[in-house]
């Protein structure tokens, strides 16, 4: 029996059942009431599912297995002339492929241009010198398991692409707060929060209890809010606006227009449970003094309630599913393919000038490569308007003011030949603070200091991470062999000095020594932490936010594009600013800085770029498909 079939079934039943003429005529009226909503709801979800299962909405698309060399598909001059693109998206990141699979969903060939030698923006994996059975990872250190279902929405494939392990060991602990001394254990973070009775059980005392439960009320409810304002982004400005007024005018508006800092402090007077509750401040990209309230909210509540999670196989494995699902509607996705500039005609996009002069025709541009990127060097100085950029004495642009640069890392990149076990070591990662008894557990101050003389904090704040053990298919861990990343937030200006077009700053000799001075500063916490790998540590590679602007293209080597500070939550005039349509018409601005950072959101935000270029009725045709495969899974189809 088909779907249809039982539905119109259903609705037959609850009509005849209004019309049984028994009981008193209070029973009638209650029974026909009964009958009216279920034949409104049985015949929405009749017609729902028809459509999600007529040619109307978008098929599910089969995946073969992906070709070699899929990540790194050279560009070249004949391979651009040998088809008409329907869309080129400027970046390879998780960003720009979602869009552009997601595009690829409705028949259109995306071309994806990528100036590194490798796609997949923060999602490719890299090797340091030819030490090739270490693998280290450029930008995704953990996501949520919800990167999964983002991956295969965008893919429009009936199973999942990639799975995604959940990190942790078997009391659920996935990353560890340290307080200070590296050598201590830390304060465990667990799935479903379940750490947060640890805290309460830390903190006895009535005035912490009830401070406690006051933040955690508190951001819980702007952590459920997020979605909302997630969702005003997929509306033009004008809608945006009033959806603002009418969903996020009060408690919202009262706290994602503060940083972080004030209302944790104000709302915790005991220092060291404050430390506690800010301890995932990094994974914001941008300190808590500077970040608003959301993401500390987002990362005390509603990241350890998802979970942290790593793709089985992989960071890569990310890239090449969405680039099979571009590829499988005639797209293609090349790299070292730098767009120098965006091509417009009376305001409209006319395609992108190639950096070896190759100029590609397209009516429809994305820009998956930042904000920064797109309104500071690739549109067109004339069609730019004033308030998008700062424009100095010799009309060179830079960020408007309401906007900043996010920090970078100094990435220590280290291999070990050890047995995991043997030296103590989990897929657990761990955040040590710059905060002890000694500054009063005060992980702000700790902050402050840190920022203002960062080689001379009494520790540096970092994460330290094992990518070979938070993959569960990696043997490496089995061969003793461990990856192990330590990540400081850096800014760039400590290092800018050594800047070089070309990639060469690493080889002045002031830039090494400076360097060597982070790495024993690193090392020397992670050796102090895990004192049996002392002589085990084969190799050290670090890199600052150089490599992140080198590599990545991102100005100023900012981790995450934008700050992510209280305007961009708050403030309609940077929402209009960061809005996916731009000024010019045809040219679009996907990932991070058009929604908010880190992989899932970036995927999210291609997916959610590709909606609105589509319309309503193209993101309505993706709806149904997404309720295709919610009744396909829920009849087992
Ligand atoms: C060291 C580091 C660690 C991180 N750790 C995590 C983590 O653990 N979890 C997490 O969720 N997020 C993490 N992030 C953040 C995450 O990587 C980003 O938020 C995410 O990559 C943003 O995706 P995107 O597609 O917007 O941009 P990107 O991934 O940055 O992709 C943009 C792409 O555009 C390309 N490009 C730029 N200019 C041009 C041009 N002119 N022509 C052609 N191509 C161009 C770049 O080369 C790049 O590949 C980390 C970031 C860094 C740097």
């Amino acid at each position: 029996m088909s779907w249809i079939t039982v539905s119109w079934a259903l609705i037959a039943t609850t009509v005849l059942f209004a019309f049984i003429p028994q009981g008193n005529e209070v029973q009638i009226i209650l029974r026909q009431l009964f009958s009216l909503i279920c034949f409104v709801v049985l015949t929405l979800v009749t017609v729902v599912g028809g459509l999600a299962f007529s040619p109307w909405s978008l098929p599910f698309k089969e995946l073969g297995k992906p070709r070699r060399g899929i990540l790194n598909e050279r560009f070249t001059k004949k391979k651009v002339e040998e088809t008409k693109f329907d869309a080129i998206v400027i970046g390879s990141g998780m960003g720009g492929l979602s869009c552009a699979a997601s595009l690829s969903r409705f028949g259109r060939k995306v071309l994806v241009l990528e100036q590194h030698d490798m796609a997949g923006g923060g999602t490719h994996t890299f090797v340091v010198d030819g030490k090739k059975d270490f693998t280290f990872d450029s930008g995704l250190h953990y996501t949520v398991p919800q990167s999964a279902e983002l991956l295969q929405l965008a893919c429009g494939t009936r199973h999942k692409p990639v799975e995604f392990d959940k990190l942790g060991v078997e009391d659920g602990c996935f990353d560890k707060v340290v307080l200070g001394d590296p050598s201590q254990d830390g304060f465990r973070i667990k799935h479903d929060q379940k750490h947060l009775d640890d805290l309460r059980k830390q903190f006895p005392d009535a005035k912490d209890q009830e401070e406690l439960s006051a933040f955690l009320k508190i951001s819980s409810t702007i952590n459920a809010m997020i979605p909302v304002w997630i969702l005003s982004k997929v509306f033009p400005s004008r809608v945006r606006k009033i959806w603002n007024k009418l969903f996020l005018s009060g408690v919202w508006d009262k706290y994602a227009k503060r940083t972080g800092e004030d209302v944790t402090t104000s709302l915790v007077s005991n220092k060291k449970l404050a430390s506690l509750l800010s301890g995932l401040w990094m994974d914001a990209g941008t300190p808590p003094s500077d970040a608003s309230f959301v993401m500390t909210a987002a990362l005390s509540v509603g990241f350890p309630k998802e979970g942290g999670a790593y793709p089985t196989g992989g960071s890569e494995l990310m890239a090449s599913s969405l680039i099979q699902a571009i590829e499988v509607d005639g797209g293609k996705v090349l790299v070292r393919a730098r767009v120098q500039e965006i091509v417009v005609e009376n305001n409209c996009a006319k395609g992108v000038m190639m950096e070896d002069g190759t100029f590609i025709a397209c009516p429809l541009v994305i820009g998956a490569c930042g904000y920064g990127n797109l309104y500071t060097k690739l549109l067109p100085d004339q069609v730019v308007p004033s308030n998008y950029v700062t424009r100095n004495a010799n009309g060179e642009r830079s960020l408007p003011p309401l906007l900043t640069y996010s920090m970078g890392w100094v990435m220590a990149n280290i291999g070990i030949r050890a047995n995991p076990e043997e030296v103590g070591i989990t897929c657990t990662n761990a955040w040590i603070q710059n905060c002890s008894e000694k500054n009063g557990w005060d992980l702000f101050k700790g902050n402050t200091d840190y920022f203002k003389d960062p080689l001379n904090a009494d520790t540096i704040p970092m994460m330290v991470t094992f990518p070979s053990l938070k993959d569960r298919a990696c043997v490496d861990g089995k061969d003793n062999r461990i990856t192990c990343q330590l990540l400081a937030l850096s800014s760039h200006e400590w290092f800018n000095k050594w800047w070089d077009d070309n990639g060469k700053h690493a080889t002045d000799g002031e830039y090494l020594k400076l360097k060597q001075k982070w790495q024993d500063r690193m090392v020397g916490a992670l050796v102090a932490r895990f004192p049996a790998i002392k002589d085990k540590i084969d190799f050290v590679d670090l890199s600052t936010p150089l490599s992140i602007m080198y590599f990545l293209n991102k100005p100023a080597g900012g981790a995450i594009g934008l700050d992510v500070t209280p305007q961009r939550f708050a403030d309609e005039v940077t929402a209009d600013l960061l809005d996916m349509k731009t000024p010019v018409e045809g040219v679009w601005l996907t990932g991070e800085d058009a929604l908010l950072c880190g992989q899932p959101l970036a995927q999210l935000s291609g997916v959610l770029t590709a909606w609105r270029i589509s319309g309503l009725t193209g993101s309505l045709r993706f709806l149904f498909g997404i309720f295709r495969l919610a009744i396909s899974d829920l009849l087992g189809l």
